[in-house]
């Protein structure tokens, strides 16, 4: 990881916190000794979705919850569920 301040390759890594979602570092240049905060998150996943006409298409998972939403939403026992169930939950991922 290179230092903001002066450029060098040479850090360590003084204190990692998990903020969910992303792993937040604190660092400290080998070099000049100053501190600095780095973040790290995992790369989302590169999923293609082929559909009947042989296009492609990227992953979306809103575009899926939408579908099958769309398709269900005439059953009262969705609607019910759904109510009960509140906001979409919070996709973070754990290491
Ligand atoms: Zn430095």
């Amino acid at each position: 990881m290179q230092c903001p301040y002066c450029d060098s390759q040479s850090s360590k890594v003084i204190d990692s916190r998990d903020t969910g979602g992303n792993v937040r570092r604190r660092r400290e240049c080998s070099e000049c000794e100053r501190r600095f905060t780095t973040y790290e998150t995992a790369e989302k996943l590169d999923i293609k979705i082929i559909k009947s006409d042989g296009t492609e298409e990227q992953f979306d998972e809103n575009k899926i919850i939408e579908g099958v939403t769309r398709a269900a939403e005439k059953t009262s026992q969705w609607t019910k569920q759904r109510n009960l169930s509140g906001a979409k939950k919070k996709s973070g991922q754990r290491r």
